[in-house]
């Protein structure tokens, strides 16, 4: 038997707690052990207990880590990602600089549509090697589970094509949830004709994708400019009868009814939810849609960041994604986690709670990953840093190992 013994932990961040996502004052409650010990048999976690007790009854296992000064916390789980694109779009920086917003640079001909171009022609074999090496390097940061969208394919064909090679890169050690994001933007075939093109995802586009492809989501880009929540909830409730659940890109750059509109059709989560009006707020609280907050972008697009403060006072609870795109290029949760703290205003413990057990319900993956505990899948992560607050205070890489379910999939070279 596959056996491996995490022992004499420093600090040991279980997350142990109800079997669901953690709301408001819950998202500070950590289950920490010290001096702990983590047995893990077959890729899954065996047993979880005093590191001395632990040693004794398990000296025949195969592998032992020593892991005396160290943090140990589960994988993190990137809720909300669009890891899935070929090139870049480091030109825009610059017209960033020069005070273009998101709709201008639009406008310029880059944004959305000029990714939509490149993945278009990129051949499936550029498609694939690009995706898988973004998807490799949020590992080494601590990602072992990520939500990922299509949406840079815009007809049926290529959406189809988009969720089928996020399938086939499922080997990378880093689970993939992958969500169908087919009204993301208008493609310049559909100009003007927003419905029209509505009409086509929610319609035929739907129906291949369910067909056709592992899709566990249905996401649409509530915005001015983009999708109406009219069009939004035409999608979803199509979607719902395909068996896709429902994410909305809600509130990001207006008060838009994104966050009414997840409450309504009982979406999993609503994300951005920087202009979110309290009403909406509180109907989503109500029915339990978990707000996944992307402070990444607020910084990069030089954007108002939601205030997670204000969420967490209505009894909501977050989780946090890197939203991942050729706009915000960041492929590490430990870097979102620094932005949350110090301009969301979540504590590294919140945050903490937000990028593993929280972000495990909020991709459907609650019952697998994002605690410590037995029976969940053995995907932990070994940090070197003294205690969890450190976390969101240095701001860099802290992860010394990556351990998926129970394999040691990266381990940090040591100077010298
Ligand atoms: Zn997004």
């Amino acid at each position: 038997m596959d056996t491996v013994l995490l022992m004499k932990i420093g600090e040991l961040v279980t997350l142990a707690g109800p079997a669901r996502a953690r709301r408001g004052a819950e998202m500070r409650e950590l289950g920490i052990l010290h001096d702990a010990a983590v047995f893990v048999s077959d890729g899954r976690i065996a047993e979880v207990g005093p590191s001395p007790d632990l040693e004794a009854r398990h000296r025949d296992v195969a592998v032992t880590l020593d892991l005396t000064g160290k943090v140990v916390v589960p994988g993190f789980v990137d809720a909300h990602t669009h890891a899935l694109f070929a090139g870049s779009r480091e030109d825009e920086l610059e017209w960033k600089r020069e005070g273009l917003s998101y709709r201008e640079i639009a406008a310029r001909g880059g944004g959305i549509a000029s990714t939509v171009k490149k993945t278009r022609e990129a051949p499936d074999d550029v498609l694939r090697r690009e995706t898988l090496g973004r998807l490799r390097s949020m590992l080494r940061h601590g990602t072992t589970t990520a939500e990922v969208k299509s949406g840079y394919g815009l007809s049926v064909d290529q959406e189809v094509r988009s969720l089928t090679l996020l399938s086939q890169m499922q080997d990378a050690a880093i689970e993939i949830v992958p969500t169908f994001l087919g009204a993301h933007a208008l493609p310049p075939e559909f100009e003007g004709r927003p419905d029209a093109y509505a009409d086509l995802v929610a319609g035929p586009m739907l129906e291949e994708v369910a067909r056709k492809t592992a899709a566990r989501f249905c996401d649409v880009f509530v915005e001015d400019g983009y999708f109406t929540s009219d069009q939004g909830r035409r999608i979803l409730l199509a979607a719902r009868r395909y068996g896709l659940d429902a994410r909305v890109h809600a509130d990001e750059l207006t008060a838009c009814g994104g966050a009414e509109l997840a409450a309504d059709v009982g979406a999993v989560t609503a994300d951005h939810l920087v202009h979110s009006t309290n009403a909406g707020l509180k109907e989503m609280a109500a029915r339990r849609v978990i707000a996944v907050l992307l402070p990444g972008t607020s910084f990069t697009s030089r954007l108002p960041y939601a205030d997670a403060r204000r969420l967490l006072g209505l009894d909501l609870a977050v989780a946090l994604g890197t939203d991942l795109s050729p706009n915000s290029w960041i492929e590490s949760l430990q870097t979102v986690i620094s932005i949350a703290v110090h301009h969301s205003g979540l504590s590294a413990a919140e945050a903490l709670t937000a990028v593993t057990v929280n972000g495990a319900y909020a991709v459907g993956k609650g019952g697998e990953c994002g605690t410590i505990e037995t029976g969940k899948r053995a995907d932990l992560l070994v940090l070197d840093l003294p205690n969890h607050r450190h976390l969101g205070y240095r701001h860099g890489d802290s992860v010394e190992m990556v351990l998926s379910q129970g394999r040691v999939v990266h381990r940090r070279a040591l100077p010298g």
